[in-house]
């Protein structure tokens, strides 16, 4: 229960300074394409009743549904406008390149050991001989590669797949993996074209996805679609009911990005909206957790310039106490970090 510090990923410069770009890319973008964004519904109950709330730094407009409750970017930019943003921003290359450090190997183990876990079971339970595994957004292959490597002591035949938009990071990891790897296989695809592979997948994963997509039932559509009866989709994404979220607004600086956080950051999932959209688009909800660490420390981070000053006493406990309060709202479902492991319905 030892408190984790706020510069556990990254360091506080280099998430202070990819905020700022953050910022700045948001604003540039907004005035190369703000007058030609479109009018959405609620993207997770397809509610058209909202109330305007907030707008995102005095430009993005945020709404939140009537009907489920569920906080979201309603004027969003199309498909064509985000994909100049991904390639073109500054804050995106800033991000990729901090993604390579050493700090954010933890994140990685984190989640093989998790899949791992979530496999060996699925396989025993279903007596398997062998499995398909897709990750959807798996940049250069390196979190499938990680994995391979933990499955080597699973006796079965295992089929790893991975897509991603950027053809220069799929490139990048077919070279690490020698090219030809019959285990590991790297394609720059759409979601959308996934039926051309010709595989129903036991696994399908994806990692801070969710959140930046315009049409999210679409894609859990997909996914559905691409999965065995019973198979398991697992995915991570921001929790807006966490601690963190509530207690520093989206238009305050903060070191980590919240769930609205547009062009980037579009739809706010929380412990409350993922159950019924999980429900409508065809899935159980096996299991939910929050297992963000970082919550308390960016309260701590903050100090007296938290606005909600009934907080503030956080900052001022020992680092034994912060280390229990860290804990306990991981124990409650209470971090900014959610995953969630949904298994797909039979027809
Ligand atoms: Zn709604």
């Amino acid at each position: 229960m030892n408190f984790i510090p706020i510069d556990q990923l990254r360091s506080i410069e280099d998430s202070k300074l990819l905020y700022k770009q953050r910022i700045d890319d948001a604003v540039q973008f907004y005035k190369k394409y703000g007058d030609k964004f479109v009018f959405r519904k609620c993207p997770i109950c397809n509610s058209d009743s909202s109330t305007s709330i907030e707008p995102f730094i005095d430009l993005y407009s945020v709404a939140k549904c009537n009907v489920c409750n569920s906080i979201y970017v309603d004027l969003v930019p199309t498909n064509e406008q985000l994909a100049d943003y991904y390639n073109h921003c500054y804050s995106n290359i800033i991000y990729a390149n901090l993604n390579k450090t050493n700090k954010t190997q933890f994140k990685y183990k984190e989640r093989v050991d998790f899949l791992y876990s979530q496999i060996i079971d699925y396989v025993n339970y279903h007596n398997l001989s062998d499995i398909n595994i897709l990750e959807i957004g798996c940049n250069n292959g390196y979190f499938l590669s990680l994995l391979k490597n933990k499955l080597n002591k699973l006796k079965i035949k295992k089929n790893l797949y991975g897509i991603d938009l950027d053809s220069n990071a799929i490139k990048e990891g077919m070279e690490r993996e020698g090219g030809g790897d019959c285990d590991l296989k790297l394609f720059s695809m759409d979601a959308s074209e996934l039926g051309g592979l010709g595989v129903k997948f036991d696994f399908i994963v994806h990692y801070e996805l969710i959140e930046h997509l315009v049409n999210p039932v679409q894609f859990m559509r997909i996914i559905n679609e691409n999965l065995q009866t019973n198979g398991v989709t697992i995915f991570t994404t921001p929790n807006i009911l966490g601690l963190e979220a509530k207690a520093i607004g989206y238009n305050e600086e903060r070191l980590q990005v919240h769930s609205v956080f547009p062009p980037m950051h579009l739809n706010s999932f929380s412990t409350q909206n993922i159950l019924y959209f999980s429900i409508v688009n065809g899935f159980k909800l096996k299991s939910l957790d929050t297992p963000g660490n970082l919550d308390v420390a960016a309260l701590v981070y903050k100090n007296d310039n938290l606005n909600i000053r009934e907080l503030r006493f956080i900052s001022k406990m020992s680092d034994k106490y912060k280390g229990k309060i860290q804990y306990l709202i991981k124990f409650l479902n209470a971090s900014s970090y959610m995953r969630v492991v949904l298994e797909k319905n039979e027809n």
